[in-house]
């Protein structure tokens, strides 16, 4: 049985063309030929409440200025160059956050996915590196909305997710991290935790990390960032399929609802035909 992958050509709607511009659009043609057991779904239906849900988690000023593209510095401080189609490109990142939380949780399926990357770094006032909303804190918001008490957000993306975690409520969001890059570190505090891994020892910490999931669970939600990003890292495409199933056999045995974004992955290693597969992996995994 095939699962939801939300995704709508709104995704890939900025001129600026850059990985985490275009591969969402890539990922999806493999899906839609049938690459991986999943189906595009559009989550448009969610865009006015993901709308409400960006500005209850980031500052009006900001939100303002990616919007209207001025004052264009703030539009830009993700460090893409703005046009017209940005705005509806980042609220549509988000979108598929906030309508996969909103399926599982409604209990119709346990797993969902939507294409979305460019999310863990932003701030609630700011945008940073490639990352403008954070759909992460927006999805956290969108599910605490519904009633959910207890959420984790995995972030096994290379670089560290300091940005959700400065928007994210510790009280009922816990923060485990697996990172091979220190850009973006932040403090853990209460039941959070940030492991810096090496190539080497990569598949130890995911397992620690994990271990620790289970220390400070259960959740009612998983919001997992996917990224692929440990590539550059030295972290290999078999260690990241041996992740990604791990990740997914974990929150199967534990049938803990889970989203998954697509999050870091680029093309400077690798062809864009060779990143998909690496997403893939993910999508895979969940079917
Ligand atoms: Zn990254």
């Amino acid at each position: 049985m095939s699962y939801s992958i939300y995704y709508n050509q709104q995704y890939t709607g900025s001129e600026y063309a850059f990985d985490t511009t275009r591969k969402s659009g890539e990922i999806a043609t493999a899906i839609t030929d049938g690459r991986v057991e999943a189906a595009l779904v559009d989550p448009v239906e969610h865009t006015d409440r993901t709308t409400e849900l960006i500005r209850s988690v980031h500052t009006d000023g900001y939100v303002d200025a990616v919007v209207n593209g001025d004052p264009l510095h703030l539009a830009e401080s993700q460090g893409f160059s703005w046009d017209a189609g940005l705005p509806s490109m980042v609220i549509a990142h988000s979108t598929g956050l906030v309508a996969g939380v909103t399926e599982v949780l409604s209990g119709t399926s346990r797993v969902a996915g939507s294409l979305s990357s460019g999310l863990h770094h932003a701030r609630a006032a700011h945008g940073s590196g490639f990352c403008t909303f954070n759909g992460l804190a927006v999805a956290a918001r969108a599910a605490s909305d519904l009633g959910t008490e207890r959420i984790l957000v995995l972030d096994l993306d290379a670089h560290c997710g300091g940005g959700t975690r400065s928007m994210t409520d510790p009280s009922s969001v816990v923060q485990i991290d697996v990172s091979t890059n220190l850009f973006d570190r932040w403090a853990p505090t209460g039941d959070d935790a940030l492991l810096i891994a090496t190539s080497q020892d990569y598949l130890e910490r995911v397992d620690e990390a994990l271990a620790l999931c289970d220390q400070v669970g259960p959740f009612d939600l998983v919001l997992y960032n996917a990224g692929m990003d440990p590539f550059d890292s030295g972290v290999s495409k078999g260690m990241l399929e041996i992740r990604e199933q791990k990740v997914a056999e974990w929150a199967a045995a534990r049938e803990h609802p889970l989203v998954f974004a697509l999050a870091g992955g680029y093309t400077s290693r690798l062809s864009m035909a060779e990143l998909v597969d690496l997403h893939l992996l993910t999508v895979g995994a969940f079917a």
